[in-house]
C-alpha cells in the first residue's frame, strides 16, 4: 500500500514595515545593553523641563515596559547608572560617523563615540531643528556591521515641547529613542512604537515592533532539542530579513525535514521490488 503524505503549508504573508535606522541593518552584537545616563548631561527646567531624578525615573519604564517584554527576542536592556563625563554633551552635534556632510558642519564639535546607550539632554538647535523635535538618536560608534553605541539626545532647547508631555508620554519618547538606538528606523504601521508621528499612543509595543527587535537580537535556539548539534539563528541575524525571522527558520526547517523524509520515502519505494 502507497503511503501518502499530505504536506499542507499556511503561509501568512505580510509586508515588512518595520526599517533600520541605517542601511545595513546593524545591532548591538551583545544582547545585554546598558541604557546610562551621560555623566555630565543636565536638562533644564525651561528646556526639557526634567530634574536628574525625574529623567532617571523614564528609562526604567521605558526598558521594562516595552523592549524586554519581547518573548522572541533575546535583547535585555538595564539601566546602567551613569558614564564618566563627555566633553559638550551638552552643547555639541551629534552625527553618524559616515555622515561626512554632518561631521564637516561641526568642525571639532560633534560628540564623541561611546559605548552602549547614552541619554543626555542637548540644546544645540541643528541637532533638533525646533522645539517640536522631541529628541534625536543616533548610533555614533560601529564596529563593522555591529553598533558599538547609541546617543539619545532629548531636546532641551528653550522652545522644546518635551517639557509638555504627560510622564507616560515622556516614557514612550524614550522607548521610541531607545528603538532607534538598538537599530531600528521608522514603520509606517500607526500601531507601532516606532510609528514616526503620534506619541500619545505609545502605550505598548506593536506586532511590528516584536518583530523587527526579533529580526535584529533573534532568541537563539539552543535547548531546544529539535535542532540537535544545528547552528542557532544567530548565525542568521545578518541574513535579509526574508530569511532571517524566527519563523522563518522554523519554516525552513519544517521544509528540509519534509523534503528530507519524501526523499527517503521515494528512495524505498524504488528499491522495493515490483509485482
Ligand atoms: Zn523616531
Amino acid at each position: 500500500m502507497k503511503r501518502m503524505i499530505f504536506l499542507f503549508i499556511f503561509l501568512s504573508s505580510h509586508a515588512l514595515a518595520y526599517t533600520f535606522n541605517n542601511n545595513f541593518g546593524a545591532s548591538f552584537k551583545d544582547n545585554d545593553v546598558k541604557v546610562m545616563i551621560a555623566g555630565n548631561t543636565y536638562c533644564d527646567e525651561l528646556g526639557a523641563g526634567l530634574t536628574q531624578g525625574e529623567l532617571e525615573d523614564l528609562i526604567g519604564p521605558a526598558i521594562d515596559k516595552f523592549w524586554n517584554r519581547v518573548p522572541t527576542s533575546a535583547l535585555r536592556l538595564s539601566f546602567g547608572g551613569y558614564t564618566e563625563d563627555i566633553t559638550s554633551i551638552n552643547t555639541r552635534k551629534l552625527c553618524a560617523p559616515t555622515d561626512e556632510a554632518c561631521i564637516s558642519g561641526a568642525p571639532g564639535a560633534t560628540i564623541a563615540p561611546v559605548t552602549e546607550i547614552v541619554i543626555a539632554c542637548n540644546e544645540r538647535e541643528d541637532n533638533f531643528g525646533s522645539g517640536n523635535v522631541l529628541a534625536v538618536t543616533i548610533p555614533n560608534n560601529f564596529a563593522g556591521k555591529d553598533i558599538v553605541g547609541s546617543v539619545i539626545l532629548i531636546n532641551n532647547m528653550a522652545t522644546s515641547v518635551f517639557k509638555n508631555l504627560s510622564r507616560a508620554d515622556q516614557i514612550g519618547v524614550i522607548a521610541h529613542e531607545i528603538g532607534h538606538a538598538i537599530g531600528l528606523g521608522h514603520t509606517d504601521d500607526k500601531a507601532a512604537m516606532m510609528y514616526y508621528r503620534t506619541v500619545d499612543l505609545r502605550r505598548a509595543l506593536g506586532e511590528d515592533d516584536m518583530r523587527g527587535v526579533s529580526y535584529l537580537y533573534p532568541m537563539k535556539l539552543d535547548g531546544f532539542g529539535l535542532l540537535g548539534g544545528c547552528a542557532t539563528i544567530d548565525e542568521n541575524k545578518k541574513l535579509p530579513p526574508s530569511g532571517g525571522s524566527f519563523f522563518t527558520m522554523i519554516l525552513s526547517l519544517f521544509l528540509l525535514v519534509m523534503i528530507w523524509e519524501i526523499r527517503r520515502l521515494l528512495k524505498r519505494s524504488q528499491a522495493r521490488p515490483t509485482f
